[in-house]
């Protein structure tokens, strides 16, 4: 038969399944012999059953009773008897904390009768009633469902009555009177009378909280949190304490150490002569705990000692909170604290050093998102300016600059030595120069994986994207927000990557010791050195190798020096962008051979001196060079703007500017309606002569003069977009052939691996065929996810996944967090036919998805080689690939969020 209730005597810190983490930590305390008052818990079995049937379970009557007459008979008194009422508080306590969002009773058990008894053993009538006057109120909003409001309608009118500007004033002949009122309105409202029976009170309380779990704030709280819907709550029955009794009572709330910097030593607040909920409620203003050292020593030593009890059985940062009832201090409730990143790595490394958890452990008590935050300089949160706009925390960090509407101002100021913020509709290539100059991105369109997300991501540019409150007239040269301010050129603003909002003026900044460390190695202090330790942690037991997605040498250099073993993704589209852009045109244009060829020849050295560059920074490492993989009309003039001016030429009778009408007709013949699924990648080298070689040509020599030098170049080439393995042969035969010829040319063998990208579910289906003329496989989940869920990456963020998260249809953005059902099933398919086609194939990532913390523990889990990510991303991608390969060690069945 199941067991619905267990006694605090009963239960442990790890059944928080059953008990919620509540229950289990008041177990859990009860086991070490610290004061608990006592008490019992109903089990989520008994809640999930309740919701499924609306029916009490079965039996689950019988047990509370039991449950509560041992609790009577251990405290000597009886549930709401009236001359010693025993009082009870009932309280939700689910799996995961949600704070505040389901519902307790307290002072369950009295009456017009108990109440009286109640002023007799307190030795305080005003005591007893104002517990009374709680408890139905209370009970009457939440068991009952009446509007709170009414409640405080009725006691404003009483204060009102009688001239008393707050409840502490109201005597206990007025609280006699509101008692009566609040009955009155219950029963008004309801048409049932408040419940006498202390035993019914006790039965009603308990279902009102099961309910609470599907009440409308606990659901948002669970979606925005990611905890499943079907967890439950338990419940906590205990002996009420009083924090109200005079002044030698109080309540408080108590962390081990600092939850905000880690520092040891016991924090916290206090306030004498309240009730918990009055700590919470922030109704008086509270003292610090080394207030209470002073005006109850005693108590505050047996508080500072169970402190101490708990933190060494925990093995970490604990928070506490407790009452003291005429002297006699009692622990209500602990649990693992909630912390700042700054604080979990202080106390990660601090309790390696008093020797309390092994390095190992650290690691798990940190994260790579932490990490991230702590890289960054942030605001100074006391100093925050006016919001003008919300958009998608797309690139995190915080900068302040002069906004400026295009790409050549944005240079023309910053070469000035003013800082800027490029503020755009959205971006394109062309703006890649103010992009650059700029110190933060604001679009008003676009999603987390638009041009302007992933390129200041990659970068390190501060940047929001898709604020869509805002309107950008780069004409006119201002933005106007929702409320109508108009900011014009040259006006002050402050870009905040890490939460999306942009505030007016300048914003004080507050820079990142942990980036300066990565950038130098200098260590500057405690959080550096935790830092530091962590990463060196996970370095040791971490499976996955992590590389860089970087294009110039010095994004190379920074990404070795941030720990990047390689490079997993060299675009070469960017290399062909501002003068180099012409040649390309040229070589789109060319009406021959001869044409084609001379634009072609004179791409090559430039190309081949990126490659010497990258090869040269990252020299004894493999640099996985991609070839051309985007459409080529995006390295061609807007298609509209060259035909308003070829037409605005032939309407004033002139003739258009040849280049120009050449130009529209090539642009009119690749115009593609859906330019991602169109002429690109593979599909590029397969039609377009000529291009392949230059590219492989470049590598290949680049390879022999970074040799000649010394260096030990190890280049891969990888070809994008394949979806048969008929491609990549066709492909691969060209590569090998220049290979070839530069070998006999140079006398040097030239051996690239060549491989390619998975990033088509055709690509995934057919991994085994395609393995066998692929060295190496690079999953690009960026595509792979826009073509397997049919989201056009540029256009869907900012368009619905709000909406879509809002109601549910995923938990996070699948362009940020890997889908692991959908896309994840393509990866685990291609992952095993490539390896049963090619043992031993090397396989990696090298999508956004690299350096998203629980991707990485998925790619760890399917078994890939190496994640590839942005080089800011490098040290959170090495973070968590270590707690990835210890979480398989360790991973129980306990309930997960879905995240
Ligand atoms: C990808 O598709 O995941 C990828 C890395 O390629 P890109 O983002 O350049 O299309
Ligand atoms: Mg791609």
């Amino acid at each position: 038969m199941v067991r619905y209730v267990y006694d605090f005597h009963e239960g442990r810190r790890d059944m928080a399944d059953l008990l919620g983490g509540k229950g289990a930590n008041l177990a859990e305390m009860t086991r070490l012999g610290l004061p608990v008052p006592p008490g019992f818990t109903v089990t989520t079995d008994a809640c999930r059953a309740f919701l499924a049937s609306g029916e009490e379970p079965e039996g689950m009557a019988a047990e509370v009773s039991r449950h509560l007459a041992a609790l009577e008979d251990s405290a000597g008194r009886r549930l709401g008897r009236p001359d010693d009422p025993l009082l009870v508080s009932v309280r939700s306590g689910a799996r995961f904390s949600m704070p505040g969002m389901m519902e307790t009773v307290l002072d369950i058990g009295l009456n017009d009768d108990s109440v009286l008894g109640l002023a007799k053993v307190s030795g305080s009538d005003r005591f007893a009633w104002d517990s009374y006057r709680r408890l139905v109120q209370m009970f009457g909003s939440t068991v009952m469902g009446v509007d709170a409001a009414r409640f405080d309608e009725a006691m404003g009118r009483l204060k009102a009555a009688r001239d008393t500007p707050d409840d502490l004033h109201l005597d206990a002949n007025g609280l006699a009177v509101l008692v009566e009122t609040y009955k009155q309105l219950i029963l008004d409202d309801t048409g049932r009378a408040f419940p006498t029976s202390p035993s019914e009170q006790l039965r009603l309380a308990v279902l009102a909280v099961f309910r609470s779990w599907n009440g409308e704030r606990a659901r948002l709280y669970r979606r925005r949190e990611h905890i499943p819907d079907d967890l439950g709550t338990a419940v906590t029955v205990q002996r009420m304490v009083y924090g109200n009794l005079g002044a030698d009572s109080g309540s408080g709330v108590a962390f081990t150490r600092d939850p905000a910097t880690g520092r040891p030593g016991l924090y916290g607040d206090y306030l004498a002569d309240a009730q918990g909920e009055d700590v919470v409620a922030g109704i008086r203003n509270t003292v610090p705990l080394s207030e209470l050292a002073r005006l109850d020593p005693v108590s505050y030593r047996r508080l500072r000692d169970n402190a101490g009890v708990l933190e060494r059985h925990y093995r970490d940062l604990c928070d506490i909170e407790f009452t003291i009832e005429r002297g006699t201090l009692w622990m209500l409730q602990t649990r693992v604290g909630k912390r700042t990143a700054e604080a979990a790595f202080a106390i990660a490394a601090e309790l390696v050093e008093e020797g309390q958890i092994t390095p190992e452990e650290a690691l798990t008590r940190v994260s790579g998102d932490g990490l991230a935050r702590l890289m960054f300089p942030r605001f100074d949160t006391g100093a925050l300016g006016r919001t003008l706009a919300h958009g998608l925390p797309a690139s995190p960090g915080a900068a302040v600059g002069a906004a400026v509407f295009d790409s050549a101002e944005a240079v023309r100021r910053a070469a000035a030595g003013e800082k800027v913020v490029l503020v755009r509709q959205e971006t394109t290539p062309d703006d890649l120069p103010g992009m650059v100059a700029a110190e933060a991105v604001l679009t008003s369109r676009g999603g987390k994986t638009s041009h302007a997300a992933v390129v200041a991501r990659g970068m390190g540019t501060v940047c929001v994207c898709g604020a869509e409150e805002i309107t950008v007239d780069t004409a006119a040269r201002h933005f106007t927000t929702h409320d109508g301010t108009l900011v014009e050129e040259g006006t002050v603003i402050s870009v905040d990557g890490s939460t999306g909002a942009v505030y007016a003026g300048a914003v004080p900044l507050v820079a990142s010791a942990v980036m300066r460390y990565l950038e130098t190695g200098e260590q500057s202090g405690g959080l550096v050195t935790a830092v530091a330790r962590a990463l060196a942690q996970a370095d040791a037991v971490r499976r996955l190798e992590v590389r860089a997605n970087a294009d110039t040498p010095e994004d190379a250099r920074r990404a070795r020096r941030f720990g990047a073993q390689g490079i997993g993704l060299c675009r070469t589209e960017h290399m062909f962008l501002g003068e180099r852009r012409e040649l390309i045109e040229e070589m789109i244009l060319a009406g021959d051979e001869t044409e084609r060829e001379r634009a072609l020849a004179a791409l090559l050295p430039l190309q081949r001196q990126d490659f010497i560059g990258i090869l040269d920074a990252m020299d004894g490492l493999p640099v996985t060079i991609r070839l051309l993989d985007p459409p080529l009309h995006e390295f061609l003039p807007d298609r509209t703007r060259l035909a308003v001016r070829v037409a605005a030429a032939e309407a004033r009778g002139e003739q258009p500017d040849a280049h120009e009408a050449e130009l529209l007709a090539a642009v009119n013949r690749m115009h593609e309606e859906n330019p991602m699924l169109g002429l690109r990648g593979v599909r590029l080298g397969l039609v377009v002569p000529g291009l392949v070689a230059m590219q492989v040509r470049a590598i290949a020599e680049a390879v022999v003069a970074r040799t000649r030098a010394g260096g030990s170049p190890m280049a891969e080439i990888m070809v994008p977009l394949v979806g048969a393995v008929e491609e990549l042969r066709i492909e691969r035969e060209e590569v090998e052939r220049v290979l070839a010829e530069v070998s006999r040319e140079s006398g040097l063998p030239v051996r690239c691996p060549v491989g390619t990208m998975i990033e088509l579910p055709r690509a995934a289906l057919t991994a085994g065929r395609i393995a066998e003329e692929a060295e190496f496989f690079s999953f690009g989940t960026n595509d792979l996810t826009q073509t397997t869920w049919g989201f056009s990456r540029d256009d869907v963020e900012a368009a619905f996944f709000s909406a879509y998260l809002d109601k549910g249809v995923f938990a996070a953005s699948p362009f940020e967090t890997i889908d692991r059902d959908g896309v994840g099933r393509l990866v685990r398919i291609a992952v095993d036919e490539g390896r049963a086609a090619r043992p031993g194939l090397t396989i990696g990532v090298c999508g956004e998805h690299g350096g998203n913390p629980a991707s990485v523990h998925f790619f760890h889990t399917v078994g890939l080689d190496y994640v590839s990510c942005s080089p800011f991303r490098v040290p959170v991608a090495r973070l968590e690939a270590g707690r990835a390969a210890l979480d398989t060690q360790t991973s129980g069945t306990r309930s997960t969020r879905v995240r």
